[in-house]
């Protein structure tokens, strides 16, 4: 029985790359011709042609299948709208800006049939990055990966083969905050690493800045571990000790020598740095607080515009 294979490719604004990427990936496919292949593209409210392009290349082949969503949700939530969808033996998600090669997919299907459910590209050069994206995000994986004990595959991104048993896992994951990379490590199965050099992406733009990032690193590490509110606990218990040896300090030197009026500086040291730490704090509740709110309201996570299913004989 031939196995069948879906490639996931969330698209937002990336007229300019579909129809390469399309042309990459019907060249991989006629290599591999062992499996059938159907390609989903999730549309995540594109506001220019990119819809126009697929629905075209749907029309001529039929493997390619699209969802567009409602509006713009984001990557995290198109993939999840994607996985829902797959039926196939196994799942490939791929960018569609060709910054992952798909000729790597051949290498991910031989290591799938080696018995890897869930086969990860990790990126060895980023080129095209500058070097303030390439620092942050060293810091950023290294302070999420002290925070938890579920090992979290590092420069991994989502280009990755996942096997039945992890689609249907990840299915089960409703989250709204979805940090897919963390979401990948914490279902565990048989995982292994595959590495490539990204290159830059061929059009467009990339549709992340500053700001998204850092928002990502925040859902990041907020969504997978509780280790922050800990960190307000160690630095108030920290606080609080010096605290409580500086009034000791006080009160003896106040019987031996008595009392004098001057210690304005200290104390404003002390309310400021005091403050500080209690609006840190209150911040970093407020960040769980937030995505507990967020939960509860039990929204579903996107919907759906139109959803034409590939035609693949299965
Ligand atoms: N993407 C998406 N929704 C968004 C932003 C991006 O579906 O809101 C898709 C985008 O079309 C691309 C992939 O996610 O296929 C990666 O985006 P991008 O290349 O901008 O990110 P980068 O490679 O710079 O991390
Ligand atoms: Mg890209």
């Amino acid at each position: 029985m031939t196995q069948s294979i879906t490639v996931l490719i969330p698209t937002f604004n990336e007229e300019l790359t579909v129809p390469k990427l399309y042309s990459r990936l019907k060249k991989m496919s006629q290599t591999a011709t062992n499996y059938n292949f159907e390609f989903l593209f999730v549309n995540d409210g594109s506001h220019d042609n990119t819809l126009t392009i697929i629905k075209k290349l749907a029309e001529k082949d039929g493997r390619v299948g699209y969802i567009n969503l409602s509006r713009n949700f984001g990557k995290e939530i198109a993939m999840i709208a994607g996985i829902d969808r797959v039926e196939s033996d196994a799942l490939i998600i791929i960018d569609a800006d060709l910054q992952d090669p798909p000729e790597l997919i051949a290498d991910m299907l031989r290591l799938w049939e080696q018995g890897y459910d869930d086969i990860y590209a990790r990126r060895t050069d980023r080129q095209g990055e500058s070097w303030l994206k390439r620092i942050t995000a060293s810091v950023f994986y290294r302070l999420l990966q002290r925070s938890t004990e579920i090992p979290i595959q590092r420069d991994a991104g989502d280009f990755r083969l996942l096997d039945r048993r992890c689609i249907d896992a990840l299915k089960q994951l409703r989250e709204h905050e979805r940090y897919t990379k963390g979401l990948f490590s914490w279902i565990g199965y048989n995982k292994h690493e595959i590495t490539y050099i990204r290159e830059p992406r061929i059009a467009g733009k990339t549709k992340w800045n500053y700001f998204k990032l850092v928002n990502l690193a925040i859902d990041g590490i907020v969504s997978f571990t509780t280790t922050p509110l800990r960190f307000s606990t160690g630095i108030g218990m920290i606080v609080s000790l010096f605290a409580f040896m500086y009034i000791l300090y006080l009160v003896i030197r106040t019987m031996l020598f008595g009392s004098d009026l001057a210690g304005y500086p200290s104390i404003m040291a002390a309310i400021l740095f005091l403050g500080g730490v209690q609006l840190i704090s209150l911040g970093i509740i407020g960040e769980y607080v937030g995505r507990i709110f967020n939960e509860t309201k039990k929204r579903p996570l996107y919907f759906i515009d139109k959803y034409h299913k590939p035609k693949v004989k299965k």
